[in-house]
């Protein structure tokens, strides 16, 4: 039985894609940018997550502990925090699992134009699972979308693209150094994918993670903007600012976090009339 390691599933989406949609996400990715929202989605394993200034001290997760002093991840624990402050983040599910979630929803996909989104961590390092609940999802006339990074070989793409309504597709930095210095990897492998996706029909919206000091400058978007004009149109290019929503969870899952502000609406506005 085809399974993938999942973190979440989010029912009433309305930032992943048209319409209200259900969001999938993926544990594991192999990109480790430096202002992820979303750390627990790093590491494919399974882990937990404690929220220290939840806890109230109550001592009932110990008491429920199959385990003591050596973890399982079995998850008890969280059940029973009256606080939420324990979470096991990520766990196998199969086809037949998200497909049962997602068919939840088919009547405000259809009254609003939306579907379900695949995403993540990267969604395509899970590929063979990927394509499964694709197919499954198309056979129930879902609309589908992936959302990736695409440092990925286009072999993937290739399998997945005839089951694929919209890619979300994230260009973070055009410059390959930075790139390399922010993200983990350098860029050339994700901006050939996407002209290969263009050259291969696919609907595509991009999107901008807006980082300042990273990536909030003019000259920055017109390099993005002359390098979508030379090898496609995407539907929609989304400028995405960025938010401190993640630091939280950074201490969660006891990872160092870097500090970044927030762009003004000013800066956004700014940017965003390079690609109007
Ligand atoms: S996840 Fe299970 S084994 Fe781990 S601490 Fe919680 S109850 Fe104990
Ligand atoms: S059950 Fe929750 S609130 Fe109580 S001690 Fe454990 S983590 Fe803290």
């Amino acid at each position: 039985m085809t399974t993938a390691i999942i973190f979440d599933i989010e029912r009433n989406s309305f930032v992943d894609g048209p319409g209200i949609r259900t969001t999938v996400f993926f544990k594991g990715c192999n990109l480790k940018c430096a202002w992820c929202h979303n750390p627990e989605s790093q590491d494919l394993k399974p882990q937990m997550m404690f929220y220290r200034d939840k806890c109230t001290g109550c001592g009932k997760c110990k008491q429920v502990c199959p385990s003591p002093g050596k973890c399982t991840l079995c998850g008890r624990c969280g059940l029973f925090c009256p606080t939420d402050a324990r979470k096991v983040c990520g766990r196998d599910y199969t086809v037949e699992e998200v497909l049962t979630e997602v068919m939840k929803d088919t009547g405000f996909y259809d009254n609003s134009g939306g579907g379900v989104t695949f995403s993540g961590g990267e969604c395509m390092l899970q590929i063979d699972f990927l394509l499964e609940i694709l197919k499954k999802c198309k056979e129930n006339g879902i609309h589908t979308a992936v959302d990736t990074a695409g440092h990925i070989s286009f072999k993937n793409f290739e399998k997945i693209l005839p089951y694929t309504d919209l890619f979300l597709y994230d260009i973070k930095l055009f410059d390959s150094l930075n790139h390399k210095k922010y993200v983990g990897v350098a860029n050339e492998l994700i901006l050939e994918n996407l002209k290969k996706l263009f050259a291969a029909g696919a609907k595509i919206w991009v999107r901008i993670p807006i980082v300042p000091g990273i990536n909030d400058r003019i000259e920055e978007m017109q390099q993005i903007r002359e390098f979508l004009l030379d090898c496609g149109k995407p539907e929609k290019v989304e400028l995405l600012p960025y938010h401190a929503m993640g630091e939280n969870k950074y201490r969660a899952i006891q990872k160092e976090s870097l500090s970044f502000t927030v762009p003004t609406s000013e800066t956004m506005d700014m940017l965003k009339s390079v690609f109007n």
